[in-house]
């Protein structure tokens, strides 16, 4: 039993004789916080329309919970929430009577479920409130009750945090860790501002161009990422004595014959520098090196950050 939420293999959606996804392959498991990042036009929306339905793939394969036939995708959608686009809240309506005119619309029994979603996203005490005077924020928070209100198991949002304010992004990310973590909710969630996703998603997708750069855990990104002296020298073995022995350091890694990486020392190479030398060990290079995950984003999209 595959614990695969969403698989898609070489998806391909070409609007005319532009490429929107190009062989995109994406690997999504169950309680995953799948952070799907990249420049604006570079393909995020159109791959969440396919996954939610409303668009058709020209090429390639979806699964979703292990279902791949058109009227089976069609079947486990039923578990799954999503903002793609804002929903059409009416403006004159409450937010609690916004949730309830959907709540028969789609069909959800149980009226509690209304009032359960609100709580979720802390906008119980201002239900009752006109939709019209919500702040930016209540209303993303609003769309986010009304895509959890069935209760789902997969959430796909479509830059759901796009405008919030720093506060706005905190809480909005604090609400998804907490169903994530106490429903097992799997979520897929677009942005392409990636400070907006880090400390949230568990994987990251990089997309542009309508291809999918790289996929990514926050673990091996965090690695990659990590502060380090990266030191060429002659002989890696004598080296590593010296860096134990001498330096007691055991954070260390030799990538091969001459390089090594210390994870200490980072603002005092000399210290490390003038060890090595004193054995007889010849160092042609010693530098800082590390990233941080804007860095690592740019690095990867061939430097044109700006979205
Ligand atoms: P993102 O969500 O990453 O900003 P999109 O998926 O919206 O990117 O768009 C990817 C590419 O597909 C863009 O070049 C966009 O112009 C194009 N595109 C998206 N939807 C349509 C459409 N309905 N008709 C023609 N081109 C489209």
């Amino acid at each position: 039993m595959t614990d695969i939420v969403i698989r898609t293999q070489n998806i391909t959606k070409k609007y005319k004789n532009n490429f929107a996804l190009n062989n995109v392959s994406i690997n999504i498991r169950k309680g995953d916080i799948y952070g799907l990042i990249g420049k604006n036009g570079a393909g995020k929306t159109t791959l969440l329309r396919i996954i939610s339905g409303l668009s058709i793939l020209n090429e390639g394969k979806l699964e979703i919970f292990g279902q791949t036939s058109e009227s089976d995708l069609n079947s486990v959608r039923s578990r799954t929430g999503c903002i793609i686009e804002s929903p059409n809240f009416y403006p004159y309506l409450s937010a609690r009577k916004n949730l309830e005119y959907y709540r028969i619309q789609k069909g959800i029994p149980g009226k509690e479920c209304v009032e359960k979603a609100l709580n979720n996203v802390g906008l119980s005490e201002i239900g009752n409130k006109k939709f019209k005077n919500y702040s930016l924020g209540m209303k993303q928070r609003l769309g986010l009750a009304l895509a959890i209100m069935g209760n789902p198991d997969l959430l796909i949002l479509d830059e759901p945090i796009n405008g919030l304010d720093p506060i706005g992004i905190v809480e909005f990310r604090e609400i998804l860790k907490k169903l994530n973590r106490e429903r097992n909710t799997t979520i897929i969630i677009s942005s392409h501002i990636l400070g907006e996703l880090s400390q949230l998603a568990t994987t990251y997708g990089f997309i542009d161009n309508g291809r999918l750069l790289q996929e990514i855990t926050s673990k091996e990104i965090e690695e990659k990422c990590r502060h380090h002296l990266l030191v060429k020298v002659n002989d890696t073995a004598k080296a590593s004595v010296v860096i134990e022995k001498e330096l007691g350091c055991d954070d260390y890694h030799v990538l091969n014959d001459n390089q090594i990486k210390i994870y200490a020392f980072i603002d005092t190479p000399e210290i490390v520098t003038q060890a090595l030398i004193k054995n007889n060990i010849m160092v042609s290079t010693i530098n800082q090196c590390g990233a941080n995950l804007e860095d690592y984003f740019v690095d990867l999209i061939g430097g044109n950050q700006n979205a």
